[in-house]
């Protein structure tokens, strides 16, 4: 099942995708799924980020093909961090390429969106506390984030973190294929098979520091192939079983779309 956020006639609501309908859900798809009033055909609605985390959690390095790309040992413990809620936009928003950086980075990732209050869950039980998953493009700041020593300016500016199309729920996401295209060429390439902290490993973890609530994020990190983007880029990443989130990046100053 495909779960949608979205807006039509200036109202935010949640949905569910099916072929070129949504239909609207009551509330929130974090409990009981009731579908509520008429569906609607997608051409009459514009998708927005599918959830409103209150905060997304990322990782520092995930992926062994990426590890051996920077030259860099596996780690003994996932490195977290955190992406503030200003920066989450939908597919299809743009991201600001912003005044203050000279280098600018895509990584591509899976995203796991949790479902209900979680805390301390072992590894073994931790897919149970995910509502589903979906695409991500961490945008960092690559100059900022050397010249800071810590990440929070880096990771933080607003529109660093586009989220979707959707929230598939009926995925396992331990061996997906996950891709990202700069500019319509192949740039990143691989599974999440190669993951160096699993999914529900990653769960547990985070869980074990900090209270994760319905609709927050945990992003699983990125494989080989990081790269620079400019204002004009485009950017499609792709998760299998779940399809692909584009963006564009614009100027500072631009009217984002
Ligand atoms: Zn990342």
């Amino acid at each position: 099942m495909r779960l949608v956020r979205f807006e039509a006639q200036g109202t935010v609501s949640y949905g569910i995708y099916i072929g070129d309908i949504v239909h609207p859900i009551a509330g929130d798809p974090f409990g009981e799924l009731v579908t509520t009033g008429e569906p609607v055909p997608t051409a009459d609605i514009r998708l927005v980020a599918p959830v409103a985390p209150s905060k997304v959690v990322a990782v520092g390095l995930n992926y062994r093909d990426h590890a051996a790309e920077l030259g860099l040992g596996i780690p003994d413990e996932p490195i977290l961090f955190i992406k503030a809620s200003n920066t989450v936009v939908g597919p299809g928003a743009s991201v600001v390429y912003p005044r203050q950086s000279e280098r600018v980075d895509y990584e591509g990732e899976l995203a796991v969106v949790i479902g209900e209050e979680t805390r301390s869950v072992p590894a073994e039980k931790a897919l149970s506390k995910v509502l589903g998953y979906t695409a991500s493009l961490d945008m960092t700041a690559r100059d900022l984030q050397a010249k800071d020593g810590q990440w929070t300016r880096a990771k933080n500016f607003d529109t660093f973190c586009p989220l979707g199309p959707w929230v598939v729920t009926d995925i396992s996401p331990d061996d997906l294929a996950i891709e990202l295209r700069l500019n319509g060429e192949l740039r990143q390439s691989s599974r999440t098979s190669q993951m160096i902290f699993t999914v529900s490993e990653l769960i547990s973890f985070t869980s074990s520091v900090m209270t994760l609530y319905p609709g927050d994020v945990i992003m699983t990190g990125t494989p080989s192939g990081v790269g620079e983007v400019k204002p004009g880029d485009s950017l499609d990443a792709y998760i299998e079983g779940i399809g692909t989130l584009s963006t564009r990046i614009v100027e500072a100053g631009e009217v984002a779309s």
